[in-house]
């Protein structure tokens, strides 16, 4: 018994001696790390899906990635920021599980999906109540235990962190640290004057974020957000959509922006925010009430730039709950209401992606491994 337990601990020792210690710093920059051209990285495509209350959706992604793989004969992966309270429901827990067998990444979406209740109509007063750090602490902590213990995971594979609604404040940041996780990806980045092909790589949190300077949020809301040493931001960086004159080239009619922008009543710039939800859902709701073509069109001409410019990863945040027919209310999916033609924008998508030789779809975790190792010891990512 006595051995046991003396190997356990040199184990736990060895685990965390292991475990990420927020010594990285890296400022954010335009070009690929480890002083490569843009040609000599992969194009990473990560696959984030939110939420999960439901396992039909799980199961559609899982089976159609599973039925592809990457153009170097890699699997397909992806992440699933899981909300632990959908652990109650087992055929849940099973897909989870089925993902981590295929090599696939579990990160935290919070217990409860509470988050800062934010008034959008207030004019720049409007947050009712803002998350203390015991709040976060709740949240974050209670879902890191539930999915180390129900998916049987250690710290070091539940690494990553998307807030709900996008809603944080610096508060969550101090707690995604406290906590051990490595990497965000929050904070968008891609605003009004930067151009597609050319937006920030993923960065250490050390000075802050400029995606998150430049925001709407952070002028809106005026949240300023300090200093994180060593914690990771995996930018969610905004889509694009096709100018008038590259409309035709992607299979839609001109004048797509110049429509969302009327329709919103305030000036995109041509960029959306990159959630499934927010192409397809009503005006009300902060969507752009795409339908399947447009969606299509914007997800290839973001990926089209980027795949040109400097390679930057393409983040696709999604919702596996939204690809079933009976979940949310037809005003969720104004242009797009049947669930096969939702599953349809990803697939093809997908498929487009695969036939570009330097893309990889990847997990956060495996974005952050080449951010942090040159590539004379590692040029993909090693799945763990
Ligand atoms: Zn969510």
């Amino acid at each position: 018994m006595l051995y046991r337990r003396i190997v356990l601990f040199v184990c736990l020792l060895f685990v965390f001696a292991l475990g990420y210690d927020f010594s990285d710093n890296v400022a954010p920059s335009r070009t690929p790390p480890h002083g490569l051209s843009p040609a000599d990285v992969p194009q990473f495509i990560v696959l984030g899906s939110d939420d999960q209350s439901n396992a039909e959706g799980m199961k559609w992604i899982l089976d159609f990635i599973e039925s592809r793989q990457n153009p170097d004969g890699s699997p397909i992966t992806m992440v699933f920021y899981t909300n632990c309270r959908n652990f109650s429901n087992p055929s849940v827990v099973g897909q989870h599980k089925r993902a981590i067998s295929m090599g696939c990444e579990i990160g935290n979406h919070t217990t409860d999906h509470i988050a800062l209740e934010l008034d959008w109509n207030a004019g720049g007063a409007g947050i009712k109540r803002q998350m203390t750090l015991q709040d976060w602490r709740d949240e974050i902590q209670s879902c890191q235990d539930a999915i180390i213990s129900t998916l049987g995971l250690t710290p070091e594979q539940v690494a990553g962190f998307r807030t709900p609604y996008l809603a944080y404040n610096d508060n969550t940041f101090t707690v995604l640290r406290e906590v051990g996780l490595m990497y965000d990806v929050s904070i968008i980045e891609g605003h009004s004057t930067e151009r597609i092909g050319s937006y920030y790589w993923p960065h250490t949190l050390d000075n802050g974020s400029p995606g998150h300077n430049a925001s709407w949020y952070r002028k809106f809301f005026d949240i300023p957000i300090g200093s994180h040493p060593g914690l990771w931001l995996l930018p969610c960086y905004n889509f694009a959509m096709p100018p008038d004159n590259k409309c035709e080239e992607y299979g839609i009619e001109s004048g797509l922006i110049n429509s969302i922008d009327k329709m919103v009543g305030w000036a995109t710039s041509g960029k959306a925010t990159p959630l499934d939800y927010n192409l397809w859902a009503g005006r009300n709701a902060g969507g752009y009430e795409l339908n399947k073509d447009q969606s299509i069109a914007v997800l290839k001409y973001t990926l089209d730039r980027k795949y040109e410019g400097n390679r930057t990863p393409m983040t696709l945040g999604m919702h596996t709950d939204f690809y079933v027919d009976d979940y949310h209310s037809p005003a969720d999916y104004v242009n797009i209401q049947d669930a096969a033609e939702r599953r349809a924008v990803i697939e093809e998508f997908i498929d487009y992606a695969l036939t570009l030789e330097d893309v990889r779809f990847v997990t956060g975790m495996d974005v952050i491994d080449f951010m942090r190792t040159p590539p004379e010891v590692k040029a993909v990512p090693v799945k763990r």
